[in-house]
């Protein structure tokens, strides 16, 4: 039986991976072993199958005995064991969630209702990097890979508004803690409704610029603020968050001439869904209802949401959208710059489409493809 091995299963993208594997009831059929770089010894989740205790996820004796290890530890991790792991001689299959080897010419990044081509070719000619791909590169693919497919995309800009679960437990945990610390110190403002709005304005910036203010992991005021960096800084004066949208987005669609993607990627306080506003330069004019067919067709999740204040808000939201695997897109427009500027609004949850499923998909396919 095959064995796969989990590591980075307790943090943010493997907590809801694990989720969708006991909700999809995807734990059969091979032999599950988990491992940790902080926990050795201490029992193993519960998903139904008795397992093991955790194992010791920098331990090469233990990864080599593994057919297929599926890692969302993050790329530091990555960086340190693949390369010792495949000197002690692996020849398994990786499937992996950060991004340390997104780019390597012999992996693949994997987003199935996009590229399942790809994957299935990768996998009969002996591929096995599987990586899934920066999240809202996959949720921007996830809304309007029709366009692509149909060469509608001269080029494209995707400005984000990005949760914090992108950067992981921790700044999750964190953005909350901020949000009661500026709650705590306008309590009593907020419960006089004739106490002065300059006050209890000044009393939320002074929180929120307080050395006490809690942002040790996230390294900014993001609650009641907006980040507009997100990812390390390149020569190029994008971040590197901005530069994934064009290498991941050709490299995805194996595009032959690639298409030009940039935008402005901004941290914002929501916790779990990333919001994107395009602007798709089209390479003809093309009838709203026309595209919209296009991108209602392209896979079984994206859906358009009617350009109305009543259904924007209703249905296109983080609030709304949290938890769910539908990924909506809307306020689709033709722009009064000319008409073949399209403007569209996409919001999706980037624990799911945007990190966890893809890698529980892939896995299946990986599984499937071995027999198992
Ligand atoms: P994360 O939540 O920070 O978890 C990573 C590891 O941190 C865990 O596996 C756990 O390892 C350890 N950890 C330490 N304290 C923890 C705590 N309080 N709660 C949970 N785990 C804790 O990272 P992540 O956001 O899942 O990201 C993992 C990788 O996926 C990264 O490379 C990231 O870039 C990539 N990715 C993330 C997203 C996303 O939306 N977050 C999307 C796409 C890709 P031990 O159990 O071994 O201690």
């Amino acid at each position: 039986m095959v064995t796969v091995g989990f590591i980075g299963w307790r943090g943010m993208v493997g907590s809801v991976l694990l989720d969708r594997m006991r909700q999809e009831r995807d734990f059969n059929g091979f032999r599950p072993i988990f491992a940790s770089t902080s926990q050795v010894n201490a029992p193993g989740p519960n998903v139904g199958v008795e397992v093991p205790p955790l194992q010791d996820a920098f331990d090469i004796r233990v990864l080599l005995k593994f057919d297929i290890i599926v890692t969302c530890q993050g790329s530091g991790y990555t960086k340190k064991v693949y390369p010792l792991l495949k000197d002690a001689g692996w020849d398994g299959y990786w499937i992996d969630a950060a991004s340390a080897l997104r780019m390597d010419p012999d992996s693949v990044i994997v987003l199935d209702p996009v590229n399942r081509d790809v994957i299935d070719q990768a996998l009969s000619s002996g591929i096995k990097k599987y990586i899934g791909g920066n999240c809202t590169v996959s949720l921007m693919l996830m809304a309007v890979s029709g366009l692509f497919r149909e060469g509608l995309v001269a080029w494209l800009t995707s400005m984000t508004y990005q949760a914090a679960s992108g950067a992981g437990a921790k700044s999750m945990r964190e953005l909350v803690a901020q949000m009661g610390a500026i709650s705590s110190t306008t309590k009593n403002i907020l419960q006089d409704p004739n106490a002065p709005i300059l006050d209890l304005d000044d009393a939320v910036t002074t929180a929120m610029n307080s050395v006490v203010f809690p942002t040790d992991t996230i390294g900014a005021p993001l609650a009641g603020s907006a980040l507009p960096w997100i990812d390390s800084q390149l020569d190029s004066g994008q971040s590197r968050e901005e530069w994934k949208g064009y290498a991941e987005t050709n490299k995805i669609l194996e595009t032959g001439a690639p298409v030009p993607v940039d935008g402005i990627c901004v941290r914002i306080g929501s916790m779990r869904c990333h919001s994107q506003a395009l602007t798709i330069k089209l390479t003809r004019d093309v009838p709203i209802e026309e595209i919209e067919a296009i991108i209602s067709g392209a896979n079984d999740w994206v859906q358009i949401v009617p350009n109305t204040k009543e259904a924007s808000l209703d249905r296109l939201t983080p609030a709304a959208v949290t938890g769910k695997l539908t990924v909506p897109i809307g306020r689709i427009r033709k722009m009064t710059i000319g008409p073949e500027y399209l403007t569209a609004f996409t919001v999706g949850d980037q624990l799911l489409w945007g990190a966890a499923e893809p890698i529980r998909r892939i896995l299946k396919l990986v599984l499937d493809h071995l027999g198992g």
